[in-house]
């Protein structure tokens, strides 16, 4: 299994690495990475892998049977090859930032309305939120981003940790996603913004609220009443 360095630490971005497996000459496994693959709402880093002086850019990484893959544009690369991994940092941070922001987001809009999220996805420029509420006014969702922009020019840290499953299903609200059911594992990864929320959670996140900055409403869709869809952007 690869050793997921960005589960522990979300600000690394560098780190060497020993190819596991190369299928098909540009689906690589490495021992270790720092590249977090698709998955939980979360796009894929992007970067590059460097082998002494020979580039290969990483085009998409996905988890497949438990193994992340990292999609490179060439081929070249061979099994016990010693690496170099970097990450594409401006588009990882950004989806950091924009990651704990739709959990403030999440969480305000849970608790305030008793709302439903039925889907979430982050994308470069925007974040998508799908949630199911009966009684919807636009202004309320004006009202949360106030509120959650005022939580961003706060001192609040963002924590990580597992906890054994059993604990962590007794936290209120722990999986927001309607459908989601927790995993077949051991310990969930809970992502806590003090204070604020507690979620179980495989992405990355900023440490401190301060670095979100400010998100900004971008349009709402209304898809009948079990089907409502808010857009908003960091600003
Ligand atoms: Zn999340």
């Amino acid at each position: 299994m690869t050793n997921a360095l960005y589960l522990e630490d979300s600000y690394l971005k560098e780190c060497d690495a020993t190819v596991v497996s190369v299928k098909d000459g540009k689906y690589v496994v490495l021992d270790r990475t720092i590249f977090y693959p698709k998955g939980g709402g979360q796009p894929w880093d992007t970067g590059t892998i460097t082998k002494e002086d020979r580039i290969f850019n990483v085009v998409y990484v996905g988890k497949f049977s438990g193994e992340i893959s990292h999609e490179v544009d060439q081929a070249g690369l061979r099994e016990g090859d010693k690496v170099h991994c970097v990450l594409n940092w401006e588009r990882r941070y950004k989806l950091m930032r924009s990651h704990t922001a739709a959990h403030v987001f999440a969480s305000l809009l849970c608790k305030g309305t008793g709302a439903l999220i039925t889907g979430n996805q982050l994308e470069e420029d925007k974040v998508r939120f799908d949630f199911s509420l009966e009684k919807y006014d636009r202004e309320i969702l004006y009202k949360y981003i106030d509120e959650a922009n005022s939580l961003f020019k706060r001192d609040i840290s963002v924590k990580w940790y597992e906890l054994p499953k059993e604990e962590a299903l007794k936290i209120p609200g722990v999986i927001k996603m309607a459908k989601a059911l927790p995993p077949d594992i051991p310990n969930l990864r809970i992502v806590e913004i003090v204070g604020v929320d507690k979620q179980a959670d495989g992405g990355t996140h900023v440490k401190n609220l301060k670095e979100v900055g400010k998100i900004e409403l971008l349009k709402t869709e209304n898809k009948g009443k079990n089907n409502r869809r808010v857009y908003f952007t960091l600003v």
